[in-house]
């Protein structure tokens, strides 16, 4: 539900309720809105004339009351935000917490399914708003620059192979937006029916808009292509993309968004109850009676919040979740366990320009894995223009290409993070912070990834 106070938050960066006592004329604003009959009234999808703020002295320092809605905050709202003092006094039918591929999928299925019957629900995300949209999306972006801005902002570990992006989006801001499917032999044992995973593998394809038609025009992939089926890879194809290249549609509807990241999920989400906070850390699930009640929030400036919920969705990451559950003292089994992950090996090889018709394109090929084997293979490239913007490929004989081969590495038990005792995160450091004393919150990776052959201990330093 829209409210006249949600559009004075939204387009005048007004923070608080009661707008009548801060320098709103409400009585313009029914006179020259008639179908507006009062504050708390549902006004979505209508349109409303905001009149002006007035700053008479008297209620201008009413206004300045309010340092925490400054021009820069203001400025970077291209998606309604939600202050944590806000959500503490809404109880949420559930709350997200993280917004990647994980939370972005939970929320836009939610919405789908409940529609407008009134749920609340809450996102949290750790990060802030660092691009509104997938990092390939952007027109100054060209592969190498967008390899140098990822390395800029990604958080690395140097014993942990995957970085985080801590932002609205996560990590698919920048992920390459492949979409391979399980293979039949890794679904075999899996708690899902095969048949049930083909109906949720094709809704989430079909929302993700997952395509083999992005290199199907070139000539580099459709030639290597052919050699590999001819020459006992049958089943290689264009690698299937999450990237929408459906012509913009009649009457307006542009489509801005082609690579995909989980902020499209969010676009699907306008205009529904939705509250979404960022800069705020979960660091704790809150039970009772062993039913989750809600979450601890921390915010940068170390105020913690308590934000209640009937239903708490943890969407934070490999590390992030059982971090979480972790630190909240929430037992069972599986918790930081059976962690799975890939390994992999890079070659590269050459081709000869000579061979192909002018216009090369982007090289993109999915050998999938199968019974026989059971690794994946990608052929990406030609040189770093596996995907073009603006810069030019440049003219030259030789091509490099790579291949990356990735198999996934067995889950097992001994697979796991822990917290470790010796180590605390700034965040927590504040003696002023309720959870200083009783929980440390680093995580120890003793076995994050192992190879068939051999186990690899890794430490996780502070986040
Ligand atoms: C460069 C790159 C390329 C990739 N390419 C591919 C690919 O082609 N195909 C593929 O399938 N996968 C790819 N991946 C992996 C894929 O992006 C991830 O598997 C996927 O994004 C994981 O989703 P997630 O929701 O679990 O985590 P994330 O996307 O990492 O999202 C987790 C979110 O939780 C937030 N968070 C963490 N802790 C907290 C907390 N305590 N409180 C609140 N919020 C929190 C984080 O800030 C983040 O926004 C790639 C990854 C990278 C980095």
């Amino acid at each position: 539900m829209k409210t006249i106070e949600h559009l004075y938050r939204r387009f005048r960066g007004y923070p608080q309720n009661n707008l009548s006592k801060k320098g709103i004329d409400m009585e313009k604003l029914f006179s020259i809105n008639p179908y507006v009959a009062g504050p708390d009234l549902d006004i979505t999808g209508k349109q409303v004339k905001l009149p002006d703020i007035v700053r008479s002295a008297k209620n201008r320092s009413t206004v300045e009351e309010y340092p925490s809605a400054p021009i820069t905050q203001f400025d970077e709202q291209w998606i309604l935000l939600t202050s944590l003092e806000d959500m503490e006094q809404t109880d949420y039918d559930v709350l997200i917490v993280g917004t990647g591929a994980g939370g972005g999928a939970v929320l836009w299925r939610l919405i789908e399914q409940m529609g407008g019957n009134g749920k609340r629900i809450g996102v949290l995300e750790r990060g802030g708003l660092l691009l509104p949209t997938h990092s390939q999306n952007i027109a100054t972006m060209n592969p190498e620059q967008d390899e140098k801005y990822f390395h800029t902002v990604a958080k690395f570990h140097p014993e942990y192979p995957s970085p985080q992006v801590y932002a609205l989006g996560g990590r698919t801001l920048f992920w390459d937006t492949t979409c391979p499917r399980m293979t039949v032999s890794e679904m075999a044992e899996w708690p899902v029916p095969i048949k049930e995973m083909e109906l949720y593998y094709s809704i989430a394809e079909k929302v993700m808009s997952v395509t083999h038609n992005f290199s199907k025009s070139a000539s580099i992939t459709q030639t290597l292509l052919r050699r590999l089926q001819n020459n006992g890879f049958s089943d290689s194809t264009d690698e299937p993309l999450a990237i929408n290249l459906e012509p913009a549609a009649q009457y307006g509807v542009v489509n801005s968004n082609p690579f995909f990241s989980s902020l499209i999920f969010f676009a699907k989400a306008l205009n529904r109850p939705l509250d979404l906070a960022i800069n705020a850390r979960v660091v704790q699930v809150l039970t009772e009676n062993d039913r989750a009640v809600g979450v601890k929030a921390m915010s940068p400036d170390k105020k913690s919040y308590v934000i209640r919920a009937k239903n708490v969705v943890l969407s934070a990451s490999t590390l992030g979740s059982p971090q979480i559950l972790l630190h909240s003292g929430i037992q069972g089994r599986a918790i930081g366990h059976y962690l799975a992950g890939h390994s992999r090996i890079v070659g590269t090889g050459i081709v000869n320009r000579s061979e192909f018709p002018e216009v090369l394109g982007p090289l993109r090929i999915l050998v999938p894995g199968n019974e026989q084997r059971p690794y994946q293979i990608q052929i990406l490239g030609p040189g770093g223009y596996f995907w073009v913007q603006y810069k030019i490929q440049p003219l030259q004989e030789k091509w490099e290409f790579v291949f990356v081969a990735s198999g996934k590495v067995e889950s097992r038990y001994d697979n796991k993070v822990i917290l470790d005792p010796f180590k605390r995160d700034a965040l927590y450091a504040n003696p002023a912070s309720s959870h200083t004393k009783e929980h440390p919150s680093h995580i120890e990776n003793p076995v994050s990834s192992v190879s068939s052959v051999r186990k690899k201990r890794t430490k996780i330093s502070p986040l």
